[in-house]
């Protein structure tokens, strides 16, 4: 464990420490932040008044929209820059799917805690000195991959920072890697190349799989476990400053609470929802009493969807808060009453008996709605298109949404829903043609 005394401090300790930290923190914003001084001003609030967490009701939601408003070219200034310009260590942006990227300003001090939350999952998950991980996470302008490299230096281990999945298969044999820090599908791709060459993936010296950047089902996990006969640790990281990671009792995320505080909202994003009921994840930084950073964020909402699994002490030892593995608020469309996640056409598609046929890959999208009823076309990539089993993985993967979803069961059988199929060869799906991360449920109507 990378910090016992933290990792494991008492329940009421912990809040206590947290409580502190929201108090500093907000003081912070308010001192340093220009957007948080303006607002608070605005509202007739001071940092005083915000004396529990349950007290950040009181302040904005602040959403991806809401920083890019505060940024060039929309603003003059970075509103939420929180440090003087000559102490930022590094400058970096997200990936940008709508429009301007978010910029974001690190001190060396906020690395070193993006890294000690890294630092902390890897150690959870079994990682330490003599590992050997390729990080197969983007470098440039993202946060992760380089924080995660720092990580690895305080826990004496050695990366290979190949920076993405597509890497050459004498990665695997020469380095001998014991751990890949990737993407599910990405992984799932590289067992297939590896294998392509003649190359086992169980037969690898790979220990472990540690995958994030996208929500997943459950089977996706299985097989992707299976194909390299490993354990694979979920992860959910952001350069918003989220880094939460499962420990090897895959029991949840243990949420770093010293460093990060996070909320559950309700959909209308106005109050918190009871322990086990599923919210939507809006954060704020904790810094330390005394800590400064260079872009504090209060009340940030991930637009992901969690749940909490216990505050209790787990297995391993830890006391920190534990989430289900977050999804994400767009993967998720209403069809009529019904509402569907793309990770539940995810979980049909992997049901194993299917696997044998299919690569994994699949989208997935929606037709109008109306008189003759919505449309719902699942597109699967087949090993070889011509030797797969079409009825039967059809019929598998209607039943098991159906059995999962009842009301979307009940369209079907009541003909609003049609569910129809596609099948191609390797490299055939529609989003296999596109750059960037592919959206494999997509609302067409
Ligand atoms: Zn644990």
């Amino acid at each position: 464990m990378r910090d016992p005394a933290i990792e494991t401090m008492d329940r009421d300790d912990l809040d206590a420490l947290s409580e502190e930290r929201v108090r500093y923190t907000v003081q912070y914003a308010e001192d340093h932040s220009p957007f948080y001084r303006r607002w608070l001003a605005a509202n007739g609030v001071s940092a005083r008044d915000i004396r529990t967490h349950d007290d950040l009701l009181a302040l904005p939601i602040v959403s991806g929209a809401t920083i890019r408003s505060y940024q060039p070219p929309i603003a003059r200034d970075f509103g939420f820059l929180s440090a003087p310009c000559a102490d930022i260590f590094t400058i970096h942006e997200t990936s940008g799917t709508t429009g301007v990227p978010k910029a974001f300003f690190l001190t060396w001090e906020d690395w070193t805690r993006y890294a000690e939350k890294y630092a902390r999952a890897f150690a959870a998950q079994g990682l330490g000195h003599g590992d050997r991980v390729v990080v197969c996470t983007s470098y440039g302008m993202n946060v992760g991959g380089n924080t995660m490299t720092v990580a690895a230096h305080r826990l004496k281990m050695t990366i290979v920072p190949t920076g993405k999945c597509t890497f050459p298969s004498r990665i695997i044999t020469s380095y001998r890697p014991t751990a890949i820090v990737g993407s599910v599908f990405k992984l799932l791709h590289l067992a297939d190349r590896l294998e392509a060459e003649g190359i086992d993936p169980r037969e690898s010296r790979v220990q472990r799989l540690i995958v994030g950047g996208e929500s997943f089902a459950e089977e996706a996990r299985t097989y992707l476990s299976d194909r390299w006969d490993c354990p694979v640790y979920n992860t959910y990281g952001s350069t918003e400053g989220t880094m939460c990671g499962e420990c090897t009792v895959q029991d949840g995320l243990h949420v770093p609470e010293d460093m990060v505080h996070l909320d559950l909202y309700d959909p209308a994003l106005r109050t918190f929802v009871p322990d086990g009921a599923e919210g939507r994840i809006v954060l704020s930084h904790l810094l330390p009493v005394g800590g400064r950073s260079g872009m504090v964020l209060l009340n940030y909402d991930s637009e992901d969807v969690t749940s909490i699994v216990s505050r209790e002490r787990c297995a391993c030892g830890r006391s920190h808060l534990r989430i289900r593995p977050p999804g994400r608020e767009n993967d998720r469309l209403a069809i009529g009453m019904a509402r569907l996640d793309r990770t539940e056409i995810e979980r049909a598609v992997f049901a194993p008996e299917n696997m044998a046929d299919l690569t994994g890959e699949y989208e997935a999208f929606l037709y109008g709605e109306g008189d003759a009823g919505a449309v719902l076309r699942i597109g699967l990539e087949c090993r070889d298109p011509g030797a797969c089993d079409r009825r039967a993985i059809s019929g598998r993967i209607v039943e098991t949404l159906a059995a999962h979803n009842p009301l979307l069961g009940s369209m079907q059988a009541g003909s609003e829903l049609r569910v129809l199929f596609s099948f191609t060869g390797p490299g055939g799906l529609e989003l296999q043609q596109i750059k960037g991360r592919p959206k494999r449920l997509v609302d067409r109507r």
